[in-house]
């Protein structure tokens, strides 16, 4: 099974926008664009929301028959690892091996050693077609490199094999992923850790690593633009160098993770997609949630009471909300307007401060993110809350449609 060139993380929460999504793809399609949905749901999200994987699934067929979609798709076990990739075998296709908590921490002397011996070659007077520069990484250097990261790659390595032997060779897409961490990977380590994921026999498709800056949950970036943009390009080369090199496959694109809303990111992500031809994995799935509430919001009404109990109980359970997602949000308390505020609220009051249009001077990203962690409020209410979504049907799709294909596709593939 081989990964399209450009795909993008879709699905939901709660399951009921695909069609909407859907719709979205489908006008990139008829202007020329065939982006495949990749329906992702992470053993996080799954626990927070009582759902099974076989869900993801299920929703994902039934949006894509509903809506005729014709071209591929996915269902992605997102940010898996040993201990809950089972759960996902049967419904996924796709898998996103997490394994960022082991980087940092050093594999065996010996695997490290074997690593620097085979590959002390390969990383001596380096010169890879895109990037001006030469790189010659010495022995120590190199060793160095693999003690931050040869025991995560050995560790996705378990990961795959484990589905392997199910699901059987070619028959799934696997993601290494190593973005929920601290520290960002260097376009030379990059390079390392391609090496390894080669020698550990993973045919990876697609790679998240950690790029610099903040990619906090359905925000813009937060970090310099212009260093993003030499990193990213370095990225693309050294991913591309990679597959000729190491002998991975030749789909393998890099993964942009908490993808969604990185407005300042798009142009530069676009440009260089166009300039080296590569493929691009934009995974996100999150802020459609954000697109119910604002639809919630709009209908006004039910509607509008339901928005702004959500947020009222989300600031209740500020830190339990916030504790599962500190490495990807940042939220100032003091920013965060007082329930009482928000219970005078208007319904364009409510989505303007909600909707991510930096230029409304209502937006409040504080007042968005913590929205984004707070779906378990919405999880607690029930039937409440799923009656809601349907009776807002019209102004929830709209938004959710929208959102995917004006701020999204538009300006990072089809630019
Ligand atoms: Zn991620």
């Amino acid at each position: 099974m081989i990964i399209e060139k450009y795909s993008m993380g879709v699905g939901d929460r709660f399951g009921m926008e695909g069609k909407a999504q859907i719709s979205a793809l489908r006008k990139a399609l008829a202007a020329g664009f065939e982006i495949c949905p990749v329906w992702n749901k992470s053993f996080r999200e799954h626990s927070i929301i009582g759902t099974k994987p076989e869900d993801t699934r299920k929703t994902a067929d039934s949006a894509v028959s509903a809506s005729g979609w014709k071209k591929a798709y996915h269902v992605d076990a997102d940010h898996i690892g040993l201990k809950n990739v089972e759960l996902f075998i049967a419904s996924s296709d796709f898998f996103t091996l997490d394994v960022a908590d082991f980087t940092g921490k050093k594999a065996d002397d010996a695997v490290i050693e074997s690593f620097v011996r085979n590959h002390a070659d390969s990383f001596k007077n380096l010169t890879i077609p895109g990037i001006d520069e030469s790189f010659s990484i010495g022995k120590e250097e190199l060793s160095k490199i693999a003690s931050k990261y040869l025991l995560a790659v050995t560790e996705a390595a378990k990961i795959y094999k484990k589905i392997e032997s199910v699901k059987g060779k070619g028959n799934f897409i696997t993601e290494v992923s190593m973005d929920e961490t601290d520290l960002p990977q260097t376009p030379l380590e990059l390079l390392v850790i391609l090496a390894a994921v080669s020698e550990q026999k993973i045919p990876a498709q697609t790679i998240a690593p950690k790029f610099s800056g903040r990619f906090n949950k359905g925000v813009d970036y937060v970090g310099d633009c212009s260093a993003f943009e030499r990193e990213f390009d370095r990225d693309i080369c050294v991913v591309k160098y990679a597959v000729s090199k190491f002998g991975l496959p030749s789909s393998l694109k890099l993964s942009v993770h908490s993808g969604s809303d990185k407005f300042s990111l798009y142009p530069i992500i676009n440009r260089a997609i166009r300039k080296h031809n590569a493929g691009l994995h934009l995974k996100t799935a999150g802020t459609t949630w954000l697109e119910e509430v604002i639809g919630l919001a709009e209908s006004g009404g039910k509607g509008l009471q339901i928005a702004k109990t959500i947020y009222t109980k989300a600031l209740d359970k500020f830190d339990e909300l916030c504790a599962p997602y500190a490495t990807v949000i940042d939220i100032s308390r003091s920013r965060l307007p007082s329930a009482s505020e928000v219970s005078g609220w208007s319904a364009d009051k409510f989505a303007n401060t909600l909707r991510h249009n930096q230029k409304c001077p209502d937006f409040n990203p504080d007042f968005r993110q913590l929205i984004h962690v707070g779906y378990k409020v919405a999880v607690m209410m029930g039937d409440e809350f799923t009656r809601a979504l349907i009776d807002s049907r019209a102004t929830i799709e709209k938004n959710v449609e929208e959102n995917v294909f004006e701020r999204h596709l538009k300006p990072i593939f089809m630019a």
